[in-house]
């Protein structure tokens, strides 16, 4: 049963001296791609370091339910009141620092923000000429989001391009980590919200390209994705991971799901391991089709399909 009584810790919240902004009951319809969740009971846009540093301690000594999202490009939120405390990374969280060192070692590097949009990212590589990470221009997600769910498109993985990551503990630490001493594998890392690890920044070293070849690139990834997958739908891309050596759409398209609809959810015609919200869809409806097609691929593969998209579902406290 949900409980919208003014929680507790509210009070001393809202005297916490903070520069960022509060927003109350705020329906997370607007943070995900898939346009489906209820209402948060708190929201807050981080604008900086020091408040990301006064929040995370502040959530741990009142115990409080809290998830730090990017743009909700992988997220499936449920259409219930969440409890607690919903962290958004804005404002200096955006950065893009080209490095100008003159040393080999910091040549085509780049120091992002880990709420600047993946998109944004792979454009402003263009310009430069600076090659590798063109996949992201098909991920609407953040930094923090790629870097955390280890994105990746066409073969290449953002793992492979980073070079250190920096990240707040739930003291209120700031660490940095050099690629080497983080683990990354499929869809994984260990920087997590969920593990109490909050990405701030991230510095990446990209491929000596030119414009022109960075751009052709570019052009490729958008023109795949127009062709292959339900681009102008809302969305969370791909549901479940890939099984070793398979295609979880594959797997899904032969088993017969294509096209299943479940209230206002649709597993896609044109690629069957997105789900599409057709308008109006519930997160039940999602998770209706999500269970219907692990079912079918076991009964028609013997395989488990493993979950990709992430699931807002139970208090995370710090
Ligand atoms: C149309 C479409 C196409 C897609 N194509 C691809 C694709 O080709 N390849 C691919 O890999 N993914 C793809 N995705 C999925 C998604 O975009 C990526 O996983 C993306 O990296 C998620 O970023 P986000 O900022 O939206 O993170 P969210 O969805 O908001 O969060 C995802 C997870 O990351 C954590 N997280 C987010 N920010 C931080 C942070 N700063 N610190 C710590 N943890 C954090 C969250 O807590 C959550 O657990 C696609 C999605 C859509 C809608």
């Amino acid at each position: 049963m949900s409980n919208e009584r003014k929680p507790e810790w509210l009070e001393a919240l809202q005297k916490t001296p903070l520069t960022s902004r509060l927003r109350r009951k705020e329906s997370l319809k607007r943070f995900n791609t898939w346009r489906i969740g209820g209402n948060a009971e708190c929201l807050v846009d981080v604008v900086n370091v020091a408040d990301l540093s006064l929040l995370l301690p502040f959530i741990r000594k009142h115990r409080i339910p809290w998830f730090i999202l990017g743009k909700g490009s992988n997220l499936l939120i449920p259409d219930t009141y969440w409890p607690g405390i919903i962290l958004h990374l804005s404002g200096e969280f955006r950065g893009w620092e080209p490095l100008e060192g003159n040393s080999a070692s910091e040549k085509n590097e780049v120091v992002a923000g880990a709420a600047l949009a993946d998109v944004t990212f792979a454009q402003r590589c263009v310009t430069r000429g600076w090659g590798g990470m063109e996949f992201l221009i098909g991920i609407p997600g953040t930094i923090g989001g790629a870097v955390a769910m280890n994105a990746g498109a066409h073969g290449g993985e953002t793992a492979e391009f980073l070079k250190e990551a920096e990240w707040m503990d739930m003291e209120g630490n700031l660490h940095n980590s050099p690629r080497e001493s983080l683990e990354f594998c499929y869809r994984y890392s260990e920087l997590m919200g969920n593990y109490g690890r909050i990405i701030t920044r991230a510095v990446f070293q990209l491929r000596e390209s030119d414009p022109e070849t960075v751009e052709k690139n570019l052009l490729e990834c958008q023109q795949f994705r127009m062709e292959k997958q339900p681009y102008n739908q809302p969305s969370c891309g791909s549901v479940f991971k890939n099984p070793p050596g398979d295609y979880a759409a594959r797997l899904m398209e032969s088993s017969g799901l294509k096209g299943k609809i479940r209230g206002g959810a649709q597993i896609s015609p044109k690629h069957a391991n997105f789900i599409v919200n057709n308008g109006g869809a519930s997160s039940a409806d999602i998770l209706s089709l999500i269970d219907t097609a692990r079912e079918t691929v076991f009964i028609n593969h013997s395989i488990n399909l493993e979950l990709e998209v992430q699931i807002l579902q139970s208090a995370v406290y710090g």
